[in-house]
């Protein structure tokens, strides 16, 4: 039982890893490093059930390599900053589309793969109409980023009908923990290092949104890897509550121990923090309950753990 996981050695990628190889799964990761860190996964070199392979997805050779003498994909690499794609679609297209399809060619032509796991994510749905939103509401993503998550989906629906393994699409909320290198709590942490008397917040700090910790979304991801049944299917993955930008930005600023003043930089329609921002995400996760996952910790606990752990492990 070979498990591959794509984008490894990032963040959600490596404590996924950490799971997988706890469960003595033989565990091959790829991933270019161009957001993940080898230190991610470092303390897993000398295992036996651990490779580790340096490659880029946009190469097709690359994903052929990758998917050889596995059974189960778990498909994480990706460019995770939904901000980038207002200026430079281009990265979207590729780093997220481009390297899915690679990935779904190459287990076509190689054959053997049983099961293929893709994280997507909440953006799909744009500005949802019904919150929470369930996984039948419309997609109608208002970035290239939640557009390619759309298209790396419908990708993953055709090929898991016609050629022969199951396929699985997890609509991630905001996932945050230790390891956590991009979004709102780790820019708010670098700026707080920087300046600790001002702190800028994009958008008018109303933005309300779920937050999962990463521990919890492991779990989830393994939940319906295990479970479900159908041979295409789409979860949501998230919480059952939410917080406001600016309620992030006073656990940030508690747990770095200062008081800044905030300035708030609110330029785009309806104080998004920048245009392409969903102002409002709640998913619903009553489908994923009934496979018998739930998250342990609430939006706000996740928050909080997260800003402790990162101001410990950045050492600030
Ligand atoms: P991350 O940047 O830490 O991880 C992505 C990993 O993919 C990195 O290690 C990066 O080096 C690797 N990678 C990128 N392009 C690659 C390529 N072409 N070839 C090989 N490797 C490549 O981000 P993350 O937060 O861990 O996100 C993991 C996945 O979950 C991504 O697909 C992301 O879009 C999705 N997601 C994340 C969140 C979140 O809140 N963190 C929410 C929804 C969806």
């Amino acid at each position: 039982n070979r498990v591959l996981v794509t984008g490894g050695a990032g963040f959600i990628g490596s404590h996924l890893v950490d799971y997988l190889l706890g469960r003595g799964f033989q565990v091959r990761v790829v991933d270019n490093l161009s957001s993940g860190r080898l230190e991610h996964v470092s303390h897993h070199f000398g295992s036996e059930l651990f490779e580790f392979v340096k490659g880029d997805l946009k190469n097709p050779e690359v994903a052929l390599k990758a998917v050889e003498d596995v059974d189960t994909v778990f498909h994480l690499a990706a460019n995770p900053e939904v901000r980038l794609s207002v200026t430079e679609p281009a990265v979207h297209f590729n780093e997220n589309l481009l390297a899915t399809f690679n990935l779904l060619e190459a287990c076509r032509r190689k054959g053997g793969v049983e099961l293929f796991v893709f994280a997507s994510s909440s953006t799909v749905y744009g500005d949802a109409s019904v919150l929470p939103t369930p996984e039948t509401h419309e997609i109608k993503p208002i970035s290239v980023y939640g557009a390619s998550k759309a298209g790396c989906e419908a990708l993953l629906s055709s090929y898991s009908h016609l050629y022969g393994f199951k396929g699985v699409s997890l609509r991630y909320a905001n996932i945050v923990g230790p390891r956590l290198r991009h979004g709102v709590i780790y820019d708010f942490i670098m700026k707080l290092s920087r300046n600790p008397g001002e702190l800028e917040i994009l958008g008018d700090g109303s933005q309300r949104k779920s937050y999962l910790h990463v521990s919890d979304a492991v779990e989830a991801t393994v939940t319906v890897a295990e479970k479900s049944s159908s041979t295409y299917d789409c979860f949501n993955v998230g919480n059952e509550d939410w917080v406001t930008v600016a309620e992030i930005a006073d656990i940030v600023s508690r747990a770095m121990g200062v008081k800044p003043l905030y300035r708030f930089l609110s330029t785009v329609k309806d104080g998004r923090g920048w245009p392409g921002d969903v102002k409002l995400m709640l998913l619903s996760i009553e489908k994923i309950k009934k496979l018998g996952w739930a998250p342990r910790l609430s939006s706000r606990e996740a928050v909080e753990e997260t800003a402790r752990a990162l101001v410990r492990e950045l050492g600030l």
